[in-house]
């Protein structure tokens, strides 16, 4: 069957295409990072017409809050939705920067912007009744104790200790779509959805940031529906998901079937919170013959693009 659908990318980075595996963050480190990945992209950007990159902002916010904290009394406090677009505007200068350097490098001439964007949620989403995602810097148990009395929920994060934990509700639009989509008909590459995107909801029709992160595998996959892409790539550091996860009985996922993938979900194989989002918004996306959704690491990015490595999603038509 010929595929008339024109070749469109999204390419979800995580958090750690920013850092490489346990290094402290820095800016320099950032830079050099995220030009490293920017090299890696260009086979997805080469041909393709329309290319959007969303990114994780988990490390970022978090120091952000720190400063915050760090900083009262001396400046002004900053809400969580503020330290969200503040990281939007951190890594959308970021990547601009280090897309332009890296492609340019490689005789790439594409215009590129960044789009602070705003993330429709519903004030009703289950999701604010049981705040479930850690955010911010390990706590001590007094603090964790006299921050709950204050209200403010805390939980035990598996592995490292107290931490705050917010709401992650369901992304239902992302309200700069008709203006990512018009840079995209004029050949831009669109930075947008950063962190997920700034949670917002509506009240009386007026918008309102809310103290909430959105997922931005989640968001990655509705905005790559909204704007008619093709392919979705998130792009983690392992180059696969894999089934019985860091078990003697692990086995990568390779090519495989949204009905597939869903029923290894459903047995409790991708952890919820890191794993779990990439492979449901890879079944959220791949509902028709035309799109695939690929998890890789960057270096395995070209061979999964070339369909021999990665995990690559597809309807099963
Ligand atoms: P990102 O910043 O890319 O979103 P996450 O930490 O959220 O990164 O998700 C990637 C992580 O998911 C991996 O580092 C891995 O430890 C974890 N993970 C959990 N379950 C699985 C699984 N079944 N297969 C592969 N990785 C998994
Ligand atoms: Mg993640």
């Amino acid at each position: 069957m010929h595929d008339e659908t024109p070749a469109g990318f999204l390419l979800a980075l995580g958090g750690n295409a920013f850092v490489t595996g346990g290094e402290p963050l820095t800016m320099p480190g950032q830079f050099a990072y995220a030009e490293a990945v920017a090299t890696r992209l260009l086979p997805c950007v080469r041909d393709a017409d329309r290319v959007v990159v969303v990114h994780g902002n988990g490390p970022q916010v978090g120091h952000m809050l720190a400063r915050v904290e760090a900083a009262l009394g001396t400046a002004y406090a900053l809400p969580l939705d503020v330290c969200v677009a503040e990281t939007e505007g951190e890594l959308g200068y970021v990547l601009l920067q280090a897309l332009r350097n890296a492609w340019r490098a490689q005789g790439v001439d594409r215009e590129i912007c960044a789009v602070l964007t705003q993330v429709l949620v519903a004030a009703d989403d289950p999701a604010f009744a049981t705040p479930v995602k850690p955010i911010g810097r390990v706590l001590s148990a007094a603090e964790a104790a006299r921050l709950r009395a204050e209200g403010v929920a805390v939980q035990v994060d598996v592995g490292r200790g107290w931490r705050r934990v917010v709401a992650s509700p369901k992304p239902c639009a992302v309200l700069e779509t008709a203006s990512i989509a018009r840079l995209l008909d004029g050949g831009i590459v669109v930075i947008a959805g950063g962190g997920g995107g700034v949670p917002v909801t509506t009240a009386h029709e007026r918008l309102l940031g809310v103290e909430a992160v959105v997922d931005k595998d989640a968001t990655a996959a509705l905005l790559a529906d909204a704007l008619a892409l093709t392919t979705l790539v998130m792009l983690t550091d392992v180059p696969c998901a894999f089934e019985h996860f860091r078990s003697p009985r692990q086995r990568a996922v390779g090519r495989i079937t949204r009905a597939r993938l869903a029923a290894l979900a459903a047995d409790g194989h991708f952890a919820p919170g890191s794993m779990g989002p990439k492979i449901a918004a890879a079944c959220d996306f791949v509902d028709r013959p035309s799109r695939r959704a690929i998890i890789c690491a960057p270096d395995n990015l070209a061979a999964a693009l070339a369909d021999t490595d990665g995990t690559r999603v597809h309807d099963g038509e």
